[in-house]
């Protein structure tokens, strides 16, 4: 079996990648990993993103992990409680110091002979350095962390205030007192519009389509019983599983009948808003979850509106002028700072240049398979998570997949996992998602093809991949198992004999 630096390398420290980081320790402790980061920090998502209010919108109690209870009151947390948890868990089970913090790996080639992965990475120094590991793993996340999407608002540079973008909040803005106006309709300006409300004069919401939303409770009572009732951990989980239960439940009702889950949304929120309700500015031109539901906390949008420290102007931007935006309305919104909360730019294996060979890998030509590997790609898994559900619910149960696998391959004494699908055998592939959201939208032509039928798949639905993970055998027939040329293991050999004869 040739050395390398490591059993398994672990590109991203964020919820993935400490996921994965524990599965090992959990699952087969007995194989070494380095988590290559490009951060600092732990935390990812949550360590990069610092506006105010920033916060989870889906329940803690599914976005966190399966193997440690969330113990904080909030079931929708603030980004800072997220950290605490994600430096705790990382701290309590040793993963910190597999961590190479300021490592962005730029290229991993996989040398087919010795079956093993070079994996080169720049560190904040500017200096490269080289790892080799038998296993990837892209806990990567699916945004890039350098650039924003580009939303192209024409006319910008026309403003004399200060623009910004939530990805890159700057640590010291004052905006006490200011008009403030958020250009966005998506989960981030429904955080950023009543955080800011609280010290600012006026925050304005500027979209162009509203979005489906639905005020929920930050704290979840029926946690707060269970954990009276029961153990700590028995309780988490009855809290966990009653929301994945809900969650698809409504999801499903959502696709079944948007009629009545229109009606419903729409119902709650004229109680909500009593004589702000207009439906110009919440009634979207689709059905719910044909994109992101947005979670309003505590109804703290519509406080904010209520008490006329917040608004929603549908319209579109004709133009900026040294203080404000002009809208094709004819209105004109002043403003002091503009926040671009115009979303995320999507990226595959954090813009990592993956080769087989030499051969560059184009993601577009392979199928997924069992929504973490690819066909006919090597040693190699990924996690993109859930669009309708908690993405650690996606990360977990990859994190146990690849660990089950790995295991699998030693046991086997092989060197090689690979999903093997010959081209006549080659489904048809199918749209990679159901849902109108822009930044899914503008992603389809990056994503790796997805055919109806399982395994060759990346399915939005936590209970079915949970039944086929349970139900199908790691060795399924399409996932081969092989060993590295013989050629190769001789060198390796000889290799090894040479360093020991030194
Ligand atoms: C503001 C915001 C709120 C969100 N809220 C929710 C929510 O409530 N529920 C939900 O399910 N999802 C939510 N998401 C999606 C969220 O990103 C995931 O929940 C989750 O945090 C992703 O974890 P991750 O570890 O896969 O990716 P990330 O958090 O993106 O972490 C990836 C890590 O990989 C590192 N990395 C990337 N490329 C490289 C490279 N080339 N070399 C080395 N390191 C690299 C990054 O620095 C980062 O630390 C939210 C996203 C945002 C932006």
């Amino acid at each position: 079996m040739t050395q390398t630096d490591t059993d398994i390398c672990i590109i991203g420290a964020g919820i993935s990648g400490i996921s994965m980081a524990a599965h090992i320790g959990m699952i087969c402790p007995e194989r070494s990993y380095t988590i290559l980061e490009r951060r600092e920090q732990i935390g990812g998502t949550w360590d990069l993103f610092r506006y105010p209010g920033v916060r989870s919108d889906s329940d803690m109690h599914t976005l966190g992990f399966n193997f440690e209870p969330w113990r904080h009151e909030n079931a929708i947390a603030d980004g800072t409680n997220i950290l605490e948890y994600l430096n705790r868990i990382a701290d309590e089970r040793g993963i910190r110091e597999y961590i190479r913090f300021g490592q962005e790996v730029l290229s991993a080639d996989w040398d087919s002979q010795r079956a093993c992965w070079t994996i080169t990475a720049r560190g904040s120094d500017g200096r490269e350095s080289v790892t080799t590991a038998r296993w990837l793993y892209f806990a990567s996340g699916y945004y890039d962390y350098d650039n924003p999407y580009d939303a192209q608002i024409a006319g910008i540079e026309n403003f004399g205030g200060e623009v910004v973008h939530p990805q890159f909040w700057p640590e010291n803005l004052d905006y006490a007192g200011k008009d403030v106006v958020v250009i966005g309709s998506g989960a981030t300006a429904v955080t950023l519009v009543p955080a800011m409300a609280e010290s600012a004069k006026s925050v304005t919401m500027l979209q162009r389509t509203p979005t489906w939303m639905g005020a929920g409770p930050r704290q979840d009572i029926w946690s707060q019983r269970f954990l009276r009732w029961f153990p700590e951990t028995f309780a988490y989980r009855l809290t966990r599983w009653k929301n994945i239960a809900l969650r698809a439940y409504f999801f499903g009702l959502s696709r079944r009948n948007p009629g009545k889950v229109a009606d419903m949304l729409r119902g709650r929120l004229k109680d909500e808003l009593g004589s702000k309700y207009d439906p110009k500015h919440f009634e979207p031109p689709y059905n719910p979850w044909q994109q992101r539901l947005c979670l309003v906390p505590d109804g703290d949008l519509f406080e904010a509106m209520k008490a006329g420290k917040a608004s929603i102007v549908t319209d579109r931007i004709a133009g900026f002028d040294e203080s404000g935006i002009k809208l094709e309305s004819g209105d004109r919104l002043s403003a002091d700072i503009v926040i671009t909360a115009t979303g995320l730019k999507l990226v595959l294996a954090g813009k990592v240049e993956v080769s087989l060979d030499g051969e560059p890998v184009e993601w577009t030509d392979h199928f997924f398979y069992r929504g973490t590997m690819f066909s006919n790609l090597p040693n190699l898994s990924f996690v993109f998570g859930y669009l309708n559900a908690s993405w650690t619910l996606r990360a977990d149960s990859n994190a146990r997949y690849a660990c089950e696998v790995i295991s699998e391959m030693y046991r086997r004494g092989a060197d090689v996992a690979v999903p093997e699908l010959l081209p006549e055998d080659e489904p048809e592939p199918v749209e990679p998602w159901d849902y109108t959201s822009g930044y899914l939208n503008r992603a389809k032509d990056l994503m790796p093809k997805v055919a109806a039928e399982r395994p060759w798949t990346l399915a939005h639905d936590y209970l079915a991949d949970r039944r086929d993970f349970v139900q199908r055998p790691v060795a399924d027939g399409v996932l081969r198992f092989r060993e590295a040329p013989a050629v190769s293991r001789e060198s390796d050999v000889n290799e090894h004999e040479k360093i020991a004869a030194e």
